[in-house]
């Protein structure tokens, strides 16, 4: 396993933070590692860029939170709060060194049936939660891909995404309270357990999305669904990019209402199929595809179902469906396999997260194929065409140093038509290291010098998670570490 050099500032750095040390491991005795292997650990994230931090500090209590961080704005200590690591874009990286402030040991969860609410410790893991809440008829549906090892802090902090959000919304939609403490330690309570909540400036939902970089979540309330009865997947091919989107589209213009509404293209669906062997479907290879489900009372889903199967007689050129759990992951199977599967193409991909309006998506996927011949570095792209969030990624060869500027040049071309179309750079990704360069692209000075300024009146000090967002990276340049993570399957 290889390291990369911590960026942390030299000068003084060294004394403040053996005074910083000392007083840490007195404050909190056997919370603090500084092992070679904890600390490489929590080094990295799913970027795989490694950046060694001085320490990591794995609290068992919420207070914990808030004396680290008294003792961390003392001593202007950089402290990134680290839930799973699972974030795709650095956002986890201790760029800077300092601390890394682990919570993953707060997961607590607390179910109230009757007001439809859970409240969580920030490192409760999100499918445990829905498995929790779903054994008491009850739904929290934001799924990230990731969910079987994400925290809910991580998913508040990334304000993350998946599948189901064309039906349901994202993190965000469901976050009722938060309570944790900010960077000089002080605590915060922003909103409560109550489904109704306008006093003051809505600070809770500052804090969604802001990366660890304004305040350290050490609990959530969120908001629960009754859970549907049933659901339906159907798989349906068609002969292009364009003809799958236009569908996608003409679908909600139908009136139907899927929970579920996924995309793949012809280079995810030819890697998907030469990594298993595997025809997807038999009588037409290579075609692009729609997966789709649609969930809620067995009524509901008969009525939809049949909606949909009339609407795609015309339109798909064949069609798979599951009606029970086992057949519908087998389905589901191939949008799982698609994205390990694009490293039979080459060995490092950029892996985007942008999206448009969903009537642009087939504009931005024939703008992704034009790419790929103009940069001769394949553009495989899927995800999810219901909210128009688009996994575009680039494949190239780290070790082909043409290959690397060629990615370079396609990504800032795709992030500018992307911005162009009236999309944006991440929709649930967040910006992290990988996408701060992109920044300006986006938003106005303006509208960065005010994020600023927000940063700078909660964290006056600039010690939570510094580097991220604002600061340009240039991921592409630094060599990512070669080591297995829990969510690597091969
Ligand atoms: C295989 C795979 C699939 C994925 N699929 C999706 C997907 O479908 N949708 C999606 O949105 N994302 C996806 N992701 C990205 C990632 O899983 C999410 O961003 C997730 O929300 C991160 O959770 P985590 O616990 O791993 O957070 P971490 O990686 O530990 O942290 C992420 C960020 O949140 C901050 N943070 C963590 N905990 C706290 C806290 N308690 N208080 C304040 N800040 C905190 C960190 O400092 C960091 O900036 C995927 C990642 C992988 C590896």
């Amino acid at each position: 396993m290889s390291r990369q050099p911590s960026r942390k500032p030299e000068s003084g750095y060294k004394v403040t933070i053996q005074k910083a040390m000392k007083a840490l491991r007195r404050k909190l005795p056997g919370r603090v590692f500084l092992d070679k292997k904890s600390c490489f650990d929590a080094s990295l994230d799913n970027l795989r860029l490694s950046f060694l931090p001085d320490a990591v500090v794995k609290v068992q209590t919420a207070t914990e939170v808030g004396a680290v961080l008294k003792l961390a704005h003392k001593y202007t200590i950089p402290v990134t709060a680290r839930g799973a690591g699972s974030s795709a874009t650095g956002s986890t990286v201790p760029l800077h060194g300092g601390w890394v402030l682990d919570v993953s040991a707060l997961a607590d969860i607390k179910i109230d049936t009757v007001s439809r609410m859970v409240t969580v410790g920030a490192g409760a893991i999100t499918s445990e939660i829905q498995d929790q809440v779903e054994a008491v008829g009850l739904f929290y549906p934001p799924d990230p891909s990731s969910k079987k090892y994400s925290t809910i802090g991580g998913n508040i902090a990334c304000n993350a995404g998946g599948l189901r959000c064309v039906k349901y919304g994202v993190t965000r939609d469901y976050v009722l309270g938060l309570e944790g403490y900010y960077a000089d330690g002080s605590p915060f309570k922003l909103g409560l357990a109550l489904k109704k909540y306008v006093s003051g400036l809505n600070l809770r939902d500052l804090l969604i999305g802001s990366e660890g970089t304004l305040g350290v979540i050490t609990s959530a309330t969120l908001k629960l669904i009754p859970k549907p009865q049933k659901r339906w997947t159907g798989m349906f091919a068609f002969k292009s990019e364009a003809a799958a989107l236009k569908t996608a589209v003409a679908l909600f213009e139908a009136g139907l209402n899927p929970s579920i509404l996924e995309f793949l293209d012809r280079q995810s669906v030819s890697c998907a199929e030469r990594y298993t062997g595997n025809l997807i479907f038999d009588d037409c290879p290579r075609a692009s595809i729609l997966l789709i489900e649609v969930d809620g009372r067995p009524v509901e889903v008969r009525e939809q179902r049949a909606r949909l199967l009339e609407f795609m007689e015309s339109r798909a050129l064949a069609h798979r469906e599951a009606r029970t759990d086992a057949k519908a992951e087998a389905l589901w199977q191939v949008r799982r396999t698609c994205s390990q599967s694009m490293f039979s193409i080459a060995d490092t991909k950029l892996n985007e997260d942008v999206v448009v309006p969903i009537q642009k998506q087939a504009e931005l996927i024939r703008y992704t194929i034009a790419l790929k011949k103009e940069i001769g570095l394949a553009t495989p792209t899927f995800g999810h065409a219901g909210d128009g969030n688009l996994h575009v990624h680039i494949m190239y060869n780290r070790s082909n140093p043409e290959d690397a500027v060629k990615a370079k040049v396609g990504i800032k071309k795709l992030m500018q038509k992307v911005v162009d179309l009236g999309g944006v750079i991440t929709g649930e990704h967040g910006v992290g290291l990988a996408k701060a360069p992109f920044m300006e692209l986006q938003h106005s000075k303006a509208e960065i010098a005010a994020m600023r300024a927000v940063k700078d009146a909660l964290d006056p000090k600039g010690i939570l998670n510094p580097g991220k967002i604002f600061e340009p990276f240039e991921v592409w340049d630094h060599k990512p570490v070669q080591v297995k993570l829990p969510w690597d399957h091969r």
